[in-house]
């Protein structure tokens, strides 16, 4: 055992009582083979209900030593995932370096971002100043508000900004039509959080007219793999182990599909070890290639995301388009007043004004509560009028064969 991957997953299955307790029944015989490890899911570890770190550490921890990311995810699943300060930090030292290699990004310059939610409660701060860097508030993103962004963010002279594909595409779309100069002080543009799309990449390329690059990270294991300057995305080698999954034959309906959108990925956290991350089922699939030769010397295999996290828009009465992030926001604030009473959730556009909210509670009787809270944070004017019908679910959704589960969806002009 001498491999990092094989290190940490021999830990977690000694350590965490997650592992400990609920995967163990499934390992075959005694022998301790990685490869032979059971496949781990997002759907086990909140349906065991145990928690993933040990329980020394459950008992011995200083709350300042630890980071929460509690999100609801691209899925609508409700989740929260630890780390320790020290992993964490760890974990994105390869981005870093990185980062000042290819780009010339170092840690201390100004950057600028945007965010889902920053700060607990129901206020949320439209803008946050933080060190080096200036965020802003992903809610009431309206065409104003976009430009009165982008002004601040001329005044405040990043060195480069940290985006999804989407934001910066409003950001473009936006500058544009109000004839906007691109940010003279922007050099690099990092993309994350979605799908990229080779148009997007150009058009954002060619408006700010500055080095562009993607990177696939995600809450469980932060950095996964990042963009060279040769459009390569290579693993980061010393933060993740990643593998794909193997199907069985008769569960592979479709050869072709499998080779235009390749396999799903299993990743294994090197850095985590709170919450370890082993042989974990991320939802995303894509193409690995390990016998690359690229220019620039990184000798990590090559992820190519085919089918990942895709994204959504609401449509509004004036024709305006919306973010869906704004449901998950809602969804957020619910969990942060309400003690993550939201397990699962999906929002259903069926026509304008029309929704209809699915959710999976820990205790339907809060149903009332979570409703209110829930148009509260529906704030924007073009869904005034919206009207939302709920309906609990037994159970956690699923998910067709080919995608995740998302929590938007627009089925607009379908029979119900
Ligand atoms: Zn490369």
């Amino acid at each position: 055992m001498n491999h990092q991957h094989e290190q940490i997953a021999k830990y977690a299955y000694e350590n965490s009582v997650f592992y400990r307790e609920y995967m163990s029944g499934q390992l075959s015989q005694d022998e301790f083979v990685f490869e032979k490890l059971p496949i781990v899911s997002k759907e086990d570890m909140v349906a065991s209900r145990l928690p993933l770190c040990s329980p020394k550490q459950l008992i011995l921890s200083d709350e300042e030593d630890i980071i929460t990311m509690s999100t609801s995810g691209s899925t609508g699943k409700m989740f929260s995932i630890e780390w320790d300060r020290r992993d964490f930090v760890c974990s994105l030292t390869e981005l870093w370096i990185l980062r000042k290699k290819y780009y010339e990004i170092r840690p201390n310059d100004k950057m600028c971002y945007f965010y889902t939610i920053n700060r607990v409660g129901r206020e949320e701060a439209l803008e946050y100043r933080s060190g080096h860097t200036l965020g802003f508030s992903k809610i009431l993103l309206n065409e104003k508000r976009i430009r009165e962004i982008y002004q601040k963010m001329e005044e405040y002279q990043p060195v480069w900004m940290l985006l999804q594909p989407s934001t910066a595409c409003m950001l473009v779309d936006s500058a544009k039509k109000a004839d906007l100069v691109p940010i003279q002080s922007v050099r690099y543009i990092e993309l994350s959080g979605e799908m990229l799309s080779e148009g997007q990449k150009k058009k954002i390329e060619k408006f700010f007219n500055c080095r562009v690059a993607n990177q696939y990270g995600s809450y469980e294991f932060n950095s996964i793999a990042y963009e060279c300057p040769y459009g390569n995305m290579h693993v980061m080698g010393s933060n993740v182990y990643v593998e794909t999954l193997e199907e069985d034959s008769e569960e592979n309906l479709n050869e072709e599909v499998t080779k235009k959108e390749g396999k799903e990925f299993i990743i294994t956290s090197l850095k985590n070890t709170r919450n370890p991350f082993i042989r974990y089922r991320i939802g995303d699939r894509g193409l690995l290639n390990y016998k690359i030769s690229c220019p620039c010397k990184n000798h990590n295999p090559v992820i190519n995301l085919t089918v990942g996290r895709s994204h959504n828009y609401i449509e509004c009465e004036d024709g305006s388009r919306i973010n869906a992030y704004i449901f998950l926001r809602a969804v957020d604030n619910i969990n942060l007043l309400l003690d993550d009473v939201v397990k699962q959730f999906q929002v259903v556009q069926r026509a304008v004004n029309d929704f209809l909210v699915k959710m999976y509670l820990d205790d339907r009787s809060q149903m009332p509560e979570v409703q209110e809270i829930f148009e509260e944070n529906i704030l924007e004017e073009a869904l005034k009028n919206a009207k939302f019908e709920y309906c609990i679910e037994e159970g956690y959704m699923e998910a067709g064969r080919e995608e995740k589960l998302m929590y938007f969806r627009r089925e607009m002009g379908m029979d119900y």
